[in-house]
C-alpha cells in the first residue's frame, strides 16, 4: 500500500466541472493538477471534433496514459488531482490497475439540463453539446466514490471533498485484548482508524479515547462511544472490523450498528464465531445490501499486534475490497506473502479457524502428554524437559507451541517451577467442542481433537478424580524408553493430528461446495498462527500434490517407520498408568486404518440382527444389500 501519495480522481460527464473543481482542490492541497483530456491522442481529438463519439478501443491507450501518469506520481511519493470522465467501470479499472488503494474516486454528479446549460456557455472546447447524451448513455455510476453534487458552489464542493477524504479507512469495534492489538498493528501500517468500544455509564467510559492515549502509535486514530458519530467518521463504503464476544453479543451489536450503515458497507467479524452463524449473518445482511465477512484470526495477542494469520470468507467481491487491509497487517510466510487469503464462501473462514483450533487442542495435548511421560515415567525435572523440548524445537519438530512450552517449563516462582503451582484444571472457549461436533456431523473420525477436548473435560471432574486417587494407586514403576523413541512417537502423532484436521476441512469443502484450497490454508498457517510449525510447511507442499496426507508417499513412509515407536510410547505410558488419550487415539486410528479387517462386520451383523438394517457382502460387486432372519 502506498502510504504517502494519493490520486484524487475527479470523474463525471463532460461539463460537470471537473477542471474547475480539480484545480481548486489541487491548489488547496498544494499538489499538481492534470486534465485527463490533455492525454488524448491527436486522432482521438480529431474524432471528437468531427462529432464522432470515441469507442472503447479509442479510449484504451488514453486510459493507460492516465494510469502511467498516476503511477509515476505515486512512485515519487507525491499526490495529484486528475480530472477524467472515466464513465465506465472498465475504464476506471484500467486507470486504477495496480493502484487501487491509492486512488480516491470523486464523482461529480448533476442533472443533464444543468450540465447542458454549462456546456452551452463554454467556449473553445472540442466536445460538442450533442455528444453529452452519448456520455450519459455509457455512464456507470461508481459505487465506491465520494459523490459531490455539482449544483453546490465550488468552494462548498471542495470543502466536502476535503472532509470526506479525511475520513477513516477502517473502523474497529471492540478494544479488548485482540481488538486493541489489531488497532495498533493497523495504525503502524499507516491505516487511518476510528475506534469504538461499548460504553457503560459509571462502569466503562471513554474506552476508545483511553486506548488511544495509552499507545503512541494510535495518536492519529479517533475514538468514539456513540455509533452514529463512529459511522459518520468512516469513508464510504464503510469497512468495520468487529473484534467482540462471539455468539448472541455479535448479533446484538449488528442490530445496533445496522441503522447507521448503508448499501455497500462491509462488516467484518474477526471473533471466533460459529460458521453456521456467519452463514446466517451473510444471508441476513445481504438483503440490506450490507456485505458481511467472517474471518478467522489466529495468533493470540502477539499475533494481532505483530502479524496474525487471517482466514476470511463470504462474498469474494467484498473480500477484494478489504484484502489490502488484511495484507497490510498479516504475518508473512517464508516467501514474504501475507498469511491471509480468501478461504471461500459462507462461513468457511470461521469453519477453517475452528478446525485450526481443534488441531491446536491436540497439538497442546500431545506436548502435555509427552511432558507427563518424561516427568512422571522417567523422572526428569521441568528444566531438563525444557532442554529436551528445546533441542527438538531447533530441528524438524520446530513449532510455536513447543517453543512456548520450553519457556513455560523454565519459569520459576521463588524456588518452585511455576508449572508445579498451576492448578491442573483446563478451561476452554468452545471451539474444540464445535470442531468435534462438526467432525462428527461430517462423519470424520477426528479422535485426536476429541481426545484433547475430553482430556480438558476430565481435568474438571475434580471430585471424582480425587475419589479415585484414594482407591486406585498409580503404578510407580519407571520406564526406560529412549528420548529418541519418545520424540518419534510425538512426531508420528502430530502427523496424524494434521491428517485428521485437514480431512475435516476437505470433507466440509466437498459437503458444502466450498472449493477450499488445502495448500493455501496450510500456507497461511505457516506463520502468525498458534499452530505454525515446520510440519505445517511440509503440509503446504504435500497438499499441492494430494488432498489427503496419507496419499503423500513421503508421509506414508514416515508414519510406517515411526509407528513402532508410537506403540512403544503408548505401551510404556500405560504400564505406568499415565493418561495419554491423544497418543493412544492416534495409534488406534493407525491400527484401524491398517488392520486387515475392521470390526465393522460385527457391527453390521448386530445392526441387521436387531434393526434389520441390512449389510453388504465381501467381494460382492453387485452393490446388493442383504438381510438375514438371525
Ligand atoms: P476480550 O474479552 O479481551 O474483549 C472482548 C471485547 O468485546 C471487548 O471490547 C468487549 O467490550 C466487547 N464486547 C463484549 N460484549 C459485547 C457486547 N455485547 N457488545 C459490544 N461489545 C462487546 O476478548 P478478546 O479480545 O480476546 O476476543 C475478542 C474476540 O476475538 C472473541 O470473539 C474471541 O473469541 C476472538 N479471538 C480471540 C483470540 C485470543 O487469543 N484472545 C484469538 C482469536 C480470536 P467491553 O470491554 O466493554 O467488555
Amino acid at each position: 500500500m502506498n502510504q504517502n501519495g494519493k490520486i484524487y480522481l475527479l470523474m463525471g460527464v463532460s461539463g460537470s466541472g471537473k477542471t474547475t473543481i480539480g484545480q481548486l482542490l489541487a491548489s488547496q492541497l498544494r499538489i499538481d493538477f492534470f486534465d485527463g483530456d490533455d492525454f488524448h491522442s491527436v486522432s482521438n481529438i480529431e474524432k471528437m471534433k468531427s462529432g464522432q463519439p470515441l469507442d472503447d478501443h479509442d479510449r484504451h491507450d488514453w486510459l493507460k496514459n492516465i494510469n502511467t501518469l498516476a503511477s509515476k506520481t505515486l512512485a515519487t511519493n507525491t499526490s495529484a488531482v486528475i480530472a477524467c470522465s472515466a464513465l465506465k467501470k472498465q475504464y476506471r479499472e484500467i486507470i486504477s490497475a495496480n493502484l487501487k488503494e491509492s486512488i480516491i474516486w470523486i464523482y461529480l454528479h448533476g442533472s443533464k439540463e444543468l450540465i447542458q446549460q454549462r456546456m452551452a456557455a463554454r467556449q473553445n472546447h472540442y466536445m460538442p453539446v450533442a455528444l453529452l447524451q452519448s456520455q450519459f448513455d455509457i455512464l456507470e455510476i461508481p459505487n465506491e466514490s465520494i459523490k459531490i453534487d455539482i449544483s453546490l458552489d465550488p468552494q462548498t464542493m471542495v470543502n466536502t471533498i476535503l472532509q470526506e477524504t479525511n475520513k477513516s479507512t477502517l473502523g474497529i469495534v471492540g478494544l479488548g485484548v485482540m481488538g486493541k492489538s489489531l488497532a495498533r498493528n493497523w495504525a503502524r501500517a499507516g491505516v487511518k482508524l476510528s475506534l469504538y468500544n461499548r460504553f457503560v455509564k459509571g462502569v466503562e467510559e471513554q474506552v476508545a479515547e483511553k486506548t488511544i492515549q495509552a499507545y503512541p502509535e494510535l495518536e492519529k486514530a479517533s475514538g468514539f462511544e456513540d455509533l452514529q458519530s463512529f459511522a459518520h467518521a468512516l469513508a464510504k463504503p464503510r469497512i468495520i472490523f468487529m473484534m467482540i464476544k462471539a455468539g448472541k453479543e455479535t448479533d446484538v451489536f449488528i442490530d445496533e450498528i445496522l441503522p447507521h450503515l448503508e448499501a455497500g458497507d462491509i462488516l467484518i467479524d474477526g471473533g471466533n464465531s460459529h460458521y453456521a452463524d456467519t452463514k446466517n449473518r451473510i444471508t441476513r445482511l445481504e438483503k440490506q445490501q450490507i456485505h458481511f465477512i467472517g474471518t478467522g484470526v489466529s495468533g493470540g495477542e502477539k499475533g494481532a499486534l505483530y502479524g496474525p494469520s487471517m482466514m476470511p470468507s463470504g462474498s469474494f467481491e467484498a473480500y477484494q475490497k478489504i484484502e489490502h487491509l488484511l495484507y497490510s497487517i498479516a504475518a508473512k510466510d517464508k516467501n514474504g506473502s501475507p498469511c491471509a487469503a480468501y478461504i471461500g464462501p459462507e462461513g468457511s473462514g470461521h469453519f477453517v479457524k475452528m478446525v485450526h483450533n481443534g488441531i491446536e487442542y491436540a497439538e497442546m495435548q500431545l506436548i502435555a502428554e509427552t511432558y507427563a511421560y518424561l516427568r512422571y515415567a522417567q523422572g526428569l525435572d521441568p528444566y531438563r524437559i525444557a532442554q529436551v523440548f528445546d533441542e527438538w524445537n531447533q530441528g524438524s519438530l520446530h513449532s510455536y507451541l513447543l517453543d512456548s512450552t520450553v519457556h513455560i517449563l523454565q519459569k520459576k516462582e521463588g524456588d518452585d517451577y511455576l508449572i508445579d503451582l498451576i492448578l491442573d484444571v483446563a478451561g476452554n472457549k468452545g471451539t474444540g467442542n464445535w470442531a468435534t461436533i462438526a467432525a462428527s456431523e461430517l462423519g470424520i473420525p477426528a479422535g485426536m481433537i476429541t481426545g484433547a477436548l475430553f482430556a480438558r473435560y476430565v481435568s474438571t471432574l475434580k471430585e471424582s478424580v480425587r475419589n479415585l486417587r484414594q482407591t486406585i494407586i498409580p503404578n510407580s514403576k519407571t520406564s526406560q524408553l529412549s528420548i529418541e523413541t519418545v520424540k518419534a512417537a510425538y512426531t508420528a502423532a502430530r502427523i496424524i493430528n494434521h491428517q485428521q484436521g485437514f480431512l475435516i476441512i476437505r470433507t466440509a469443502s466437498l459437503e458444502f461446495n466450498w472449493n477450499l484450497d488445502l495448500a493455501t490454508i496450510a500456507r497461511i498457517w505457516t506463520n502468525g498462527c498458534i499452530i505454525r510449525s515446520t510440519l505445517m510447511e511440509k503440509m503446504m507442499v504435500a497438499f499441492h500434490e494430494h488432498q489427503d496426507l496419507f496419499e503423500y508417499e513421503e508421509i506414508k513412509q514416515e508414519i510406517t517407520l515411526l509407528k513402532s515407536k508410537l506403540k512403544a510410547f503408548c505401551i510404556s505410558s500405560l504400564e505406568v498408568d499415565l493418561p495419554i488419550p491423544c497418543h493412544t487415539s492416534s495409534l488406534d486410528y493407525l491400527n484401524s486404518l491398517s488392520a486387515m479387517y475392521s470390526t465393522a462386520n460385527i457391527i453390521q451383523a448386530q445392526r441387521d440382527f436387531f434393526g434389520a438394517h441390512t449389510y453388504q457382502k465381501m467381494n460382492d460387486t453387485s452393490g446388493a444389500f442383504y438381510h438375514t432372519e438371525w
